[in-house]
């Protein structure tokens, strides 16, 4: 017998109360709808740990920014090897050099997890976004030890996991940075998406969901869609067609914000087109904590207009919306159906433009003008044998 930490819709997948829960009664199950962590009723002790720090269980302590800026790191190699201005890896690199420990999500052996990283160096492996859900267990028991031993932990991650963290082991020392998040998939569409492709996940060294400049690009990585054009994985991403169900629902998709600091890409910038093309960040700030972690020479900052960035990045106003089709897209993809035939089915025109971009591209005459930087696309490398 098994049941829900919290509701089967509203379960984020932050997993803190796998961490606290001392008998591993708590499993992930990826059931691609759902990233829910279910009781084993066998072994669980009704001790009610995991209700007191699931983020579900009361409403989130938010706060609204007070000072935002726009902005990207000094540095160029980190700034054009990040997703959008470099901020976050900017930010974790000071953090560190001030004596602090720092927690955020990498991916490795085929997995998306977090890490507790000490010196700037590792910081690298932060680095950039990526659009599916993480999973953060192991880290909440990692970061509370820290903090009660009295040094600083920087958290950098998805707002729901901030909100977990923060319901774990919140204390003066910890400093929490979300990201502004559009929704995430399940793993298992990713896995989906790439073993349709003849490729197991576990087999990749690299993967990166968004490449700003095309020449970064190694001749060893696998790209899924001639340039222009979007793979359908990201194609799904970007569309917001197979987040996990909760992410419709999301209680943090707004303006107020559960961390000290916020990070998204700075959409409705008035910067001039070729300084956007490199990628500027947008940082809204809510404390003191987050002034602080602002407070960094090797950032370019300036100011931005706030209701422009509202108007132009809507998960700051309410989640992504569900599509009509959600459930029978869930369902294919559970059932094994490529993503290339469920876009056919759901989305015909699309799918034969690409087909004919396609074309043009291997004759030549696809894109005809450089297409914008930053785009969303996936990339992965493969071990090499
Ligand atoms: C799933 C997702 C959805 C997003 N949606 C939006 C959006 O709608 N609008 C918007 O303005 N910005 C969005 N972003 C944020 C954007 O992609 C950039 O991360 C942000 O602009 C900061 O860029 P950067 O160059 O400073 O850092 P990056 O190079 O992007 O590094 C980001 C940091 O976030 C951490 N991180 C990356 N992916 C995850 C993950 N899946 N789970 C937990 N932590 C992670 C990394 O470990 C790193 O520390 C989203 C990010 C993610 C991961």
């Amino acid at each position: 017998m098994s049941r829900y930490v919290c509701d089967e819709n509203m379960c984020t997948g932050c997993m803190a109360c796998k961490d606290i829960c001392s008998q591993g009664a708590i499993a992930v199950i990826d059931s691609v709808k759902h990233y829910n962590a279910v009781i084993d009723e066998n072994k669980c002790i009704e001790c009610g740990k995991c209700g007191k720090v699931c983020q579900n269980a009361s409403e989130p302590v938010v706060s609204k920014p007070v000072i935002w800026h726009q902005g990207w790191s000094k540095n160029q190699d980190t700034h054009e090897s990040s997703t959008s201005g470099g901020l976050a890896a900017e930010i974790e690199k000071e953090f560190i050099r001030n004596g602090g420990a720092v927690c955020s999500c990498t991916f490795e052996d085929g997995r998306f997890k977090f890490r507790v990283v000490r010196s700037v160096e590792e910081v690298g492996i932060f680095r950039g976004s990526k659009y599916v859900k993480s999973n953060p267990t192991g880290v909440y028991r990692e970061i509370k030890t820290l903090l009660e031993r009295g040094e600083k932990v920087l958290f950098l991650g998805l707002p729901c996991q901030v909100a977990a963290v923060k319901k774990y082991c919140d204390a003066p020392n910890l400093y929490a940075v979300d990201i502004i998040c559009h929704g995430t998939p399940s793993p298992s569409v990713l896995e989906h998406f790439l073993h349709s492709s003849g490729i197991d996940i576990n087999d990749v060294s690299t993967i990166s969901f968004r490449v700003k400049d095309y020449s970064r690009i190694s001749d060893n990585a696998i790209r899924f869609a001639v340039p222009g054009i979007r793979d359908y994985y990201s194609y799904c991403f970007g569309k917001a067609l197979d987040y996990t169900e909760n992410c419709y629902i999301c209680r943090y998709a707004r303006l107020e914000r559960v961390s000290d600091l916020t990070l998204g890409d700075a959409w409705g910038s008035e910067l001039p087109v070729e300084v956007r093309k490199k990628g500027v960040s947008v940082a809204l700030c809510q404390t003191p904590k987050g002034e602080k972690l602002l407070n960094n020479e090797n950032l370019e900052l300036m100011p931005i207009d706030l209701e422009k960035v509202l108007k132009a990045n809507p998960q700051l106003s309410h989640p992504s919306k569900k599509p009509e089709n959600w459930n029978s897209i869930m369902n294919d993809i559970s059932n094994g159906i490529k993503l290339k035939k469920i876009i056919r089915k759901n989305y015909p025109k699309l799918y034969y433009k690409n087909i004919l971009k396609t074309i043009l591209n291997k004759v030549g005459l696809y894109p005809r003008k450089k297409t914008r930087m930053n785009p969303i696309f996936l990339t992965i490398e493969k071990e090499r044998i």
